[in-house]
């Protein structure tokens, strides 16, 4: 079904809309129809971050953002709070800190946050997946259900989870990059636990923004506890996916990050702080 549209637009804005029709060979219905659905749809498949991993890996944790500015862009996500100080996990629209030993605490609206990545999670693709042996298994199978290497994609996945392996990363003290800083981490597990795995898949072409490949938290139905995935284990999960086209980051005007040599590739770093592979001794 269609409708048509009359409505008065400037003599700019007429001749800026007969040109990109030339331009590209198409009507003037498709290029206002292309328009309006990305201006309006825009906050539907969009990811809001702050900062970069890559200025994560090299100590900048200073606050560029609070809790309460990142909820205006996103209900689902994570990231980290101000020196590192625990886990970010952004679901249903409240956000939950997980500190040593997986205990959360609700976030307020005021707190200060150096990194996160947030959406609003709409789900395109909703399976059902099961017997998930470990962590490289949950990959495989969501290997299969994203559709391209290279759009990122929020990931949401909800059931009882035979065992989760997680970790916080504790308070960085002053001058600590994330490999010194996750090196004092603190390591928890729980078993038969029912919650919510939140995360994101990033392509490789965006390595110096986020973490490449699969990003994951997790926080428990109770809303008690949480962390970084490690490690998984379930029987029967609902994976849902939703599909990331539009990509904002709001580069922090800090004097650290500003400051920050940010040159540097940060793939290994992060393989050992957020992936836990095993560390240079
Ligand atoms: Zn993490």
């Amino acid at each position: 079904m269609s409708h048509h549209l009359h409505c008065r637009v400037s003599d700019s804005l007429w001749h800026a809309l007969q040109n990109e029709a030339e331009r590209t060979g198409h009507s003037i219905s498709h290029v206002v129809q292309q328009a309006l659905s990305s201006a309006l749809d825009m906050e539907h498949h969009s990811i809001f971050q702050v900062s970069t991993t890559g200025a994560i890996v090299k100590g900048v944790f200073d606050g560029c953002t609070t809790v309460g500015d990142l909820k205006s862009h996103g209900d689902f996500g994570l990231g980290t709070f101000e020196d590192l100080d625990g886990e970010m996990v952004m679901l249903d629209g409240r956000c939950y800190q997980a500190v040593a030993d997986g205990v959360t605490h609700e976030a307020g609206d005021a707190w200060q946050v150096p990194f996160a990545t947030v959406t609003r999670f709409r789900p395109d693709r909703t399976e059902a997946i099961g017997n998930i042996a470990d962590l490289d298994a949950l990959q495989r199978e969501l290997d299969a259900l994203r559709p391209s290497e290279n759009i990122f994609v929020g990931l949401r996945l909800d059931g009882v989870f035979d065992r989760i392996d997680l970790r916080a990363a504790c308070k960085a003290l002053p001058g600590e990059d994330l490999v010194t800083a996750t090196s004092h981490q603190s390591e928890f597990s729980f078993e038969n636990i029912e919650g919510t795995i939140v995360g994101f898949w990033t392509p490789a072409y965006a390595k110096a923004l986020n973490v490449a490949g699969y990003h994951l938290h997790f926080i428990s139905a109770d809303r008690k506890k949480g962390g970084h995935l490690l490690g998984v284990k379930a029987g029967k999960l609902t994976a849902a996916l939703h599909l990331e086209t539009d990509f904002h980051i709001g580069i922090p005007e800090t004097r650290a990050f500003l400051e920050a040599d940010l040159r540097d590739d940060p793939t290994k770093a992060l393989d050992v702080a957020e992936k836990g592979f095993v560390r240079d001794r």
